[in-house]
């Protein structure tokens, strides 16, 4: 017997609805969500498609939490606190054995990064994943990307370069020791959204944005909207042991700066300030325009879809 619409969504994504924020979940035409007084919703949406943003032959529970860390990034990035979100979900067919993964991956996000899933909706066609996220901020502040001043400092959490790093591998293009394999594959496939850290930066940092396109291009987006120019010492960059046992420096440091898929935070500081834990100093912000990091990469700088 196919599987109805219906029953899909019952079978496997009514049952992860529950959250301080939800007022009704899955199964009506909306669901209800309440803010505090004094709060603003955040929200933002990301599409994945199947042989673009993840192989086709990835396991079907990392592409459900990779999905939804994604997007819980950008949630990370506005110093939001995480709400709820909906998933609009394409499906060449609906096979059981895959939504069962897929749904484990969602279920184990929606658990991780505290985003009860409330609703959504699902079609035929090929395989591509929506999700919507919603957070809250206060009335008075945000983490954006147009406040950095020069005389700040430039940060990033993490490590940066590892998801760049897994492709290559997948690629066949580079062959570490298996438990460094294994560490970049799961940098890959399991992004930690910085949500408590984008909280925690809510009253300290000037500018942030997330790293999904590569370090150079997320960065020129803070330049950009600030009005300033990022210095960048490569010689700073957070490099895990696994990226830093490669026999070729210059192609670590490529990675960590114009790979894209680490979403970690990049973010600035007023001088003074003290990095928080996990978090390393890269760089300054001065007066002028564009990112500097001394170097030449031949014009990479990232991942653009046109
Ligand atoms: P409508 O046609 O009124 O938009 P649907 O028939 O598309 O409603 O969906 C029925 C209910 O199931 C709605 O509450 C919707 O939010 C939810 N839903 C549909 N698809 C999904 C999904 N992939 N994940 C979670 N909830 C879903
Ligand atoms: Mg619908």
């Amino acid at each position: 017997m196919p599987l109805s619409e219906f029953t899909l969504i019952y079978r496997y994504f009514s049952a992860l609805g529950r959250g301080p924020a939800v007022d009704l979940s899955v199964g009506d035409d909306c669901a209800i969500l309440h803010l505090d007084a004094g709060e603003r919703l955040a929200t933002s949406v990301d599409t994945m498609v199947e042989g673009v943003h993840f192989p086709a032959d990835s396991f079907p529970e990392d592409i459900g939490f990779r999905a939804v860390a994604v997007a819980a990034s950008d949630l990370a990035a506005m110093g939001a606190r995480p709400i709820a979100m909906t998933l609009a979900l394409t499906l060449p067919a609906a096979d059981e054995l895959w939504l069962h993964a897929f749904s484990q991956g969602i279920a184990a996000a929606a658990s991780e990064f505290r985003l009860p899933l409330v609703g959504g909706d699902t079609t035929r066609g090929p395989l591509t994943i929506t999700v919507q996220v919603m957070g809250a901020l206060p009335l008075d502040r945000a983490l954006l990307r147009g406040g950095a001043r020069p005389g700040d400092g430039l940060y990033v959490s993490g490590f940066l370069g590892d998801a760049a790093a897994a492709l290559a591998v997948l690629a066949g293009d580079w062959r570490p020791a298996p438990a460094y394999q294994q560490y970049l594959l799961d940098r890959f496939n399991r992004p930690r959204a910085r949500l408590e850290l984008g909280m925690a930066l809510l009253g300290s940092a000037s500018a942030a944005i997330d790293i999904s396109d590569g370090l150079l291009a997320d960065a020129g987006h803070i330049a950009a909207a600030s009005g300033v120019r990022l210095r960048i010492d490569p010689g700073l960059l957070p490099l895990s042991a696994a990226l830093a046992s490669h026999a070729d420096p210059a192609q670590a440091r490529r990675w960590a700066l114009t790979g894209g898929d680490d979403y970690e935070l990049c973010f600035c500081l007023p001088a003074g300030t003290a990095a928080p834990a996990g978090c390393t100093r890269i760089g300054w912000v001065e007066r002028g325009s564009g990112v500097d990091c001394g170097l030449d990469l031949g014009g990479a700088t990232g991942y653009q879809h046109f």
